[in-house]
Order: C-alpha cells, then sequence, then structure tokens
C-alpha cells in the first residue's frame, strides 16, 4: 500500500519507524544498566489534597541518564514492560515509598498513605504479593497507608485470577486504586464486584470540565456511584481553579494536579508541606 502512495511516503515511514527503533535500544539497553546497578532513578511525589489539606500523596518515577537526559516514565515503563524489567523497577519504587513514607510518619512529617503505580504485569507472575510483604516488613510501615495504583488494563487478560490477587493484597491491608478510570474497559463491573478502595477519574474528563457540560455530567455520575459505594474518588490532573470549583461542587473526593503541586522531590516536598503546615 505505501508503494502505491509514492516513494517519498514509503521511505519516510521506513525511516521514522528505524529512528524509533534506534531510540528504543538506547533506552532499552540503558535501562538494564540502570536496573543491574540498582540506582539511577528517583523518587518523585504529587500530593493529592481535599480542602486544600494533603490527604495522600502518589509516588512517581524519575529518571535522568547522563546522555538521554531526562527521560520521561511514560516513555520507558512500556519499554521496561517489553523487555521484563519493570518487576525490578516496581519493586524499587515500593521499597522507596514505604521507607520515605515511613519515615516522614517517624520525623512527624506527614502521616497519610502514599500509592505506588504498578504495572500491569504484576498481575501475570506469582511476585506481586512476596514483594508487598517485603516492603512492608523492611520498611515498618502500616500495611494501611500503602496504596497501589493499577490500570484498567489489569483486567484484559484473565479477569478471575487478577480479582483473586486483589483480593489477597487487601486481605494484607493494603488498599487498591484504579487508576486512569474511565480510559479502558468495563469500569463500572470492576467497581460493582471488587474490592477496590478508590477511582481516579482520568484526567481526559477533568480538563476544561468547567467549560463542558457533558463531561460535567459524566463526572457527577461516576461520584454518584462511587459515593454511593463508598469509593473514594480521585480528580487527576485538576489545573485550574475554575476545574476545582466544579468539582467540588458536583461531590466529595480528592484533587491531585498541578494547580495544587506538580509531582515534587523530596526535599521540595518537604518544603511544600511545611509551608502547607505553616511551620
Ligand atoms: P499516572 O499514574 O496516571 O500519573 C499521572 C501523570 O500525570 C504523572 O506523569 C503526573 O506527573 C502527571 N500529572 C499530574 N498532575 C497533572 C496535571 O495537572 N496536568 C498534567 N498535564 N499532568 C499531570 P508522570 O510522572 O510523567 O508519569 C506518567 C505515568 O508513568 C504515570 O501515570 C504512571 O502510569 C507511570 N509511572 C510513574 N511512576 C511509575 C512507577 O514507579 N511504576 C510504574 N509501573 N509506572 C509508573
Ligand atoms: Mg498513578
Ligand atoms: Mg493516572
Ligand atoms: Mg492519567
Amino acid at each position: 500500500i505505501s508503494k502505491e502512495k509514492g516513494g517519498n511516503v514509503a521511505q519516510f515511514f521506513d525511516d521514522s519507524m528505524r529512528y524509533k527503533f534506534q531510540d528504543n535500544l538506547l533506552i532499552e539497553n540503558a535501562l538494564r544498566l540502570v536496573v543491574e546497578n540498582g540506582c539511577g532513578f528517583e523518587q518523585y511525589y504529587q500530593p493529592k489534597t481535599q480542602f486544600g489539606e494533603v490527604t495522600s500523596m502518589e509516588a512517581l518515577i524519575r529518571w535522568h541518564h547522563p546522555d538521554l537526559g531526562h527521560v520521561s516514565p511514560s516513555a520507558f515503563i512500556p519499554i521496561a514492560e517489553d523487555i521484563g524489567l519493570i518487576l525490578q523497577i516496581d519493586e524499587w519504587s515500593l521499597n522507596q515509598a514505604c521507607r520515605q513514607n515511613k519515615k516522614w510518619q517517624d520525623e512527624g512529617i506527614i502521616e497519610v498513605p502514599i500509592s505506588v503505580n504498578i504495572s500491569a504485569k504484576h498481575f501475570q507472575q506469582d511476585y506481586l504479593i512476596p514483594m508487598i510483604e517485603s516492603a512492608l516488613l523492611e520498611s515498618g510501615m502500616e500495611a494501611k497507608y500503602l496504596k497501589l495504583e493499577i490500570t484498567e488494563s489489569v483486567f484484559i487478560k484473565d479477569p478471575n485470577r487478577v480479582a483473586e490477587v486483589i483480593r489477597q493484597i487487601k486481605s494484607l491491608g493494603v488498599l487498591i486504586s484504579i487508576d486512569d478510570f474511565g480510559k479502558g474497559y468495563s469500569s463500572l463491573s470492576q467497581l460493582l464486584l471488587l474490592p477496590i478502595d478508590e477511582i481516579k477519574i482520568d484526567r481526559q474528563f477533568i480538563q476544561d470540565i468547567d467549560q463542558n457540560d457533558k463531561k460535567a455530567l459524566l463526572v457527577k455520575s461516576i461520584f454518584d456511584i462511587a459515593n454511593g459505594l463508598k469509593i473514594n474518588v480521585v480528580s487527576e490532573g485538576v489545573e485550574t481553579e475554575n476545574e476545582r470549583a466544579l468539582l467540588v461542587g458536583i461531590g466529595k473526593g480528592e484533587i491531585q494536579g498541578y494547580l495544587y503541586s506538580r509531582p515534587l522531590s523530596k526535599e521540595g516536598m518537604e518544603e511544600f508541606l511545611c509551608v502547607q503546615t505553616g511551620v
């Protein structure tokens, strides 16, 4: 087909494919080194707030490579999933988050749950439960302060097995959140059948919600169902005061987004919290 469209089109397509492939190879090799050496990642934290108070926070991985520069997790996490490195990366994120959150608790800085993003790949392995148990044991953080963010994509493969793993996680006392809610599929049935604690409404529904009646109606109905089921609701990617005001009017829930704070380094978060509490 591309040949029929003319040589130039085919050429351009081949070139861009090749460059993308080379970029991925660079990232792939660099990732292998970072994981082998056990350092090179950093963890950032983004607060979630309710009535202007920090009620929890999300751990987000950051990677600065000496040659590649800052590589976004949206770029390297899918590659890590393809080459089987995601298990070690998420293990690092989980351990780091539990340690840091426990430290903040011990130092009297803040006592809230911390959320960690966990790839769907873990649900096809047997290592997830031991990994969580070990992170809790080693950090000494209580299970109720750990929340795992998973996306709807985990339910594509073997939903029964996933439901069973979720029940096991819950039996440890760890909380479960559905990230990017509404982006995937079968959202409602999961809500009704699974013991989840939280949904995070995807940013696409939040963006400009104050200017879009259909979005507002949709989000309101999500709030109503979740509130009825006693499921916590987080609005992701809140950037403007108008969006915030509309969401607060719709229902009870947490707000997360650049309006309050971008993801912050450990030091940045400590400064942010001091300002918040007026210390
Ligand atoms: P996510 O879990 O849905 O996280 C939200 C993303 O939106 C983050 O991007 C965050 O920085 C960004 N964000 C937050 N507020 C706003 C806002 O108001 N406006 C806009 N435009 N963006 C906002 P980030 O940090 O680049 O992470 C991207 C994705 O990478 C995350 O999406 C998550 O799926 C994944 N990720 C991050 N850390 C980890 C990790 O340790 N393990 C795994 N498996 N995935 C991770
Ligand atoms: Mg998340
Ligand atoms: Mg999200
Ligand atoms: Mg999102």
